[in-house]
């Protein structure tokens, strides 16, 4: 068992709690994990007191195991309802995150965000874009980033973009609400504790091979460097199957809710290449009990410089999005 402190635990706190330990007999070893302390115990629960336990001061929550994701996982004697406030969104749910692939220009930003935002949480456009080949359309950068902040003050909608470096997430630190790291950096540990250092939420996709244990590890990564407000994002995994870019995962949805309290989106249109496969996969994914999902549109789809074939027209995310919302409200009355 793991008895995990909570991120502002005094060290007085941690020696009550070891000295309960020591008069119960119970060996124990002290573990600094990042910002967090957990002391780590040697028997089996039924020894232990756990109400008692949990109610020392200074105790978030106990974990059963390694394995078991001592800050991010759904440990029991504690469940956390996550705040969508902490994650800089307005509290409104189903978490509706859309927009280009790539920002373009600042006149194509504008156009989607005028015709989609009172509909969405947050706005997405690529400022770095991480492109399989080294010819293809990187991103606007630093340019990009102004025109996200422009679309925040004019639409009031915040907004998102990917980051695939330390260097990056300082550059992009001040225009953006919500920092994503995307499937290919899944595993850059480093990026990782950087991002969980800093103070903004992070949509973290599922890795293009990666296992959900392997997802769920990288995302406890993060919280151990202090911040837990983390939105996962499935996106697809790599297959045999050629219809379709990858394979939509939708299982990894119940799954990883049953075994941690972060949200948990899909992005139907990395998942499937097409956006004629984006509306049923959005309805499935809001059926299988996701909180949200990421949707690529663009204004002019066949001209995009990136991802056009799965992008939505503006009117078709539009109705798409009408019926996501009267779905999730069905499930929700269940
Ligand atoms: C993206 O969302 O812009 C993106 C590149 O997606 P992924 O990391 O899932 O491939
Ligand atoms: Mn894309």
């Amino acid at each position: 068992m793991i008895i995990v402190m909570s991120l502002d635990s005094t060290d007085m706190q941690v020696n009550d709690v070891v000295s309960r330990l020591e008069m119960e007999k119970i060996s124990y070893n002290i573990e600094k994990v990042g910002l967090r302390t957990l002391i780590l115990l040697a028997v089996n629960k039924d020894r232990i007191d756990e109400v008692f336990l949990a109610n020392y001061p200074g105790v978030e929550s106990l974990a059963s195991s390694w394995a078991s994701l001592p800050i991010i996982g759904k440990n029991y004697l504690e469940y956390r309802e996550y705040s969508l406030k902490k994650f800089n969104l307005k509290e409104e749910k189903p978490i509706i995150i859309a927009g280009p692939c790539a920002v373009e220009s600042r006149d194509q930003v504008f156009d989607i965000a005028k015709h989609i935002h009172d509909k969405i949480s947050l706005f997405r456009g690529g400022a770095y874009k991480p492109r399989t080949s080294p010819y293809s359309f990187q991103g606007m950068g630093i340019d990009a980033l102004k025109y996200l902040k422009e679309v925040k003050e004019e639409f009031s909608v915040p907004v998102v973009s990917e980051v695939m470096s330390q260097k990056q997430l300082e550059e992009a630190y001040d225009y953006l609400d919500v920092i994503q790291i995307g499937a290919r950096n899944m595993q850059n540990f480093e990026l990782l504790k950087e991002v969980g250092t800093q103070d903004k939420a992070v949509i973290l996709k599922r890795g293009l091979s990666a296992t959900i244990e392997e997802w769920l590890n990288a995302a406890e990564y993060i919280a151990t460097r202090g911040n837990e407000n983390i939105i996962l994002c499935e996106r697809g995994i790599r297959t045999f199957s050629k219809d379709t870019r990858n394979t939509l995962d939708l299982s990894s949805v119940p799954i990883v809710k049953s075994r941690t309290h972060l949200p948990v989106i899909v992005d139907p249109s990395h998942a499937t290449g097409y956006w004629n496969l984006v509306e049923p996969m959005a309805l499935a994914a809001i059926a299988a009990g996701a909180d949200g999902l990421m949707i690529e549109v663009h204004n002019a789809p066949d001209k995009a410089l990136s991802d056009g074939d799965q992008s939505l027209k503006l009117e078709r995310f539009n109705e798409i999005i009408t019926k996501v919302k009267k779905l999730y409200q069905l499930m929700t009355t269940f």
